[in-house]
């Protein structure tokens, strides 16, 4: 994963405000409408809005999510960010 470049948003989930944008892939990109994004924060995954706000994914968007290649690696994304907000927030677990 690699910074692509300062895009301010709000996770509809947990709300935090982010200001930048991370990519798989080689070669840097602003977000298109329908990309997936994976939250730092709480590690929820949102889709990008055609204004590029992120929206919760509708329940047809979460059965093609399902479907994706990339799933393992969105699945691995959000067990990332929980463990790490676990090990801060909770060490003696
Ligand atoms: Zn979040």
């Amino acid at each position: 994963m690699k910074t692509a470049t300062d895009l301010k948003n709000c996770c509809p989930y947990c709300l935090e405000q982010t200001d930048a944008v991370f990519y798989f892939g080689d070669h840097p990109r602003l977000p298109s409408p329908r990309d997936i994004s994976v939250c730092a924060h709480c590690g929820e995954w949102s889709i990008f809005g055609y204004d590029l706000r992120l929206r919760e994914p509708t329940t047809l968007e979460l059965a093609e999510i399902s479907r994706y290649r990339v799933l393992p690696r969105l699945v691995n994304a959000r067990k990332s960010v929980r463990q790490l907000r676990l090990e801060a927030f909770c060490p003696e677990i």
